[in-house]
């Protein structure tokens, strides 16, 4: 008898919690911080938001924008 693989989390799959995003999250981040940036869109509204690698990127990109305006308007 062959082994069937079971796979645990097929049905409640964590994906990214960017709208129009499926993909595997990488990382969890504060809701409260990706809000802030603003480049992205959410879906859902757990407090912590999972980003995938892509996603996270443009949110650490979005970030760093806004902290070197910070920066120069001070
Ligand atoms: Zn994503």
């Amino acid at each position: 008898m062959k082994r069937r693989e079971i796979s645990f989390s097929s049905d409640d799959k964590e994906i990214c919690g960017v709208s129009g995003c499926s993909k595997v999250p990488k990382r969890s981040i504060p809701r409260k911080r990706v809000e802030k940036v603003g480049a992205l869109n959410l879906r859902g509204s757990n407090r912590k938001v999972p980003l995938c690698s892509d996603c996270y990127r443009i949110f650490k990109k979005e970030t760093k924008k806004d902290r070197a305006m910070e920066s120069l308007g001070r």
